[in-house]
């Protein structure tokens, strides 16, 4: 299998403000066998990603909750080189007009050059 490293998570080079986000949705559509879950002490339970491509464990209550709205649960940060079955994107936080929105980073978008097989 071939790796590559993710250079970063987030560009701050415009008034954009982007960030890289994988969707946990997307682990359990892929059914993706480095999804994992676990129950604590209080019986709550949690999912994660073995490859580390999102760190946060998610309640999965929670998330299942937030999947019940328009919305969804969303994207959480990206934190690893994603593989094939990984639903990623990028979220802009600020739109607008002008220079200070111009994007001077379009190779950031490219979230295909960053997946490995
Ligand atoms: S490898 Fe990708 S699809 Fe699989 S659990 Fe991790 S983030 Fe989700
Ligand atoms: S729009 Fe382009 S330059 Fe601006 S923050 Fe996003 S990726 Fe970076």
């Amino acid at each position: 299998m071939q790796t590559r490293e993710l250079q970063t998570s987030e560009c701050r080079q415009c008034c954009s403000f982007c960030d890289r986000v994988v969707h946990p949705s997307g682990c359990i559509a892929k059914n993706c066998k480095f999804l994992y879950s676990y129950d604590d002490e209080d019986g709550r339970r949690f999912m994660g990603c073995m490859n580390k491509v999102f760190s946060v464990e998610i309640d999965v209550e929670l998330f299942r909750e937030a999947e019940r709205t328009r919305h969804g649960f969303g994207g959480v940060k990206l934190t690893g080189s994603p593989i094939e079955p990984c639903r990623v994107s990028v979220e802009r936080a600020y739109d607008g007009y002008g220079d200070a929105f111009d994007c001077t980073n379009p190779q950031f978008f490219d979230l295909r050059a960053l997946c490995s097989s």
